[in-house]
């Protein structure tokens, strides 16, 4: 069957990432979660003291630097992408609410974007991909042959992301989430580089009532339609 690219974009912490994963694994495609790069460059700016005392970017300093970011994914024993950055595993340390809370700032300029849809694009070359992000099916992919734009309510994404980190038995409060949830949200729709916003040919997912299960025999469905005209 002829590969395709796959684009699901929408709103933070509402779930992308699981279906993109989910979807990828069952159909035997690449998954790359474009956000794990943009929290990488942010993470580079806090270990590199780029951010000043009032929490602003050295953007100078960072445009500088940008060829020295090498960042790549190194698959695990499950086969699910670990984010490394110049060779050394992130993937935690990208997830923490410090990284959550100066990343969109950093995803808003324009060379930082330049820098990463380049990389994603390269990464999609041979299709047999699923991408998650903001900006997949507007500016990395507007080509792709499904596009998929997910939301829900501010405050279940809040719940959702809250019982994650309490499961990973983290102490978060729900109201600090809540912020960062919406304050996200508002930077990334609002940038003038690739705001946030849904592709015309999106298929829009609102997904604060299905299960995980519904959500994926939906997405599942999708995908043999998208395939079966590709
Ligand atoms: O997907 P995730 O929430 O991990 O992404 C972290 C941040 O990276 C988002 O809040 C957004 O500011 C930025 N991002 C982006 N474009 C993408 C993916 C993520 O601007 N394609």
């Amino acid at each position: 069957m002829k590969k395709i690219i796959i684009a699901i974009d929408g709103f933070s912490s509402c779930g992308k990432s699981t279906m993109a994963k989910d979807l990828a694994r069952e159909i035997g495609y690449i998954y790359i979660d474009s956000g794990a790069m943009y929290r990488a460059v942010t993470l580079y700016c806090m270990e590199h003291d780029l951010f000043d005392a009032d929490n602003q970017i050295k953007e100078e300093e960072l445009k500088q630097q940008m060829n020295q970011i090498k960042i790549s994914f190194k698959l695990d024993e499950k086969g699910l992408p670990r984010t490394q950055l110049n060779g050394v595993e992130v993937e935690d340390r990208i997830r923490c609410l410090d990284v959550s809370s100066r990343v969109s700032p950093v995803a808003a300029l324009g060379f930082v974007r330049e820098a990463l849809v380049r990389l994603q694009q390269e990464m999609g070359k041979e299709k047999g991909i699923v991408m998650d992000g903001r900006d997949i099916g507007t500016a990395v992919f507007p080509q792709a042959e499904l596009k998929i734009f997910v939301t829900a309510s501010a405050e279940i994404r809040a719940r959702r992301r809250f019982d994650e980190l309490t499961a990973k038995g983290q102490n978060p409060s729900f109201e600090e989430i809540l912020h960062n949830v919406e304050e996200r949200d508002r930077i990334d729709q609002n940038r003038s580089v690739s705001p946030l916003r849904q592709a015309e040919d999106a298929l829009l997912l609102d997904n604060s009532t299905l299960t995980i299960a519904e959500q994926k025999a939906w997405l599942f469905e999708q995908f043999k339609k998208a395939t079966s005209h590709a």
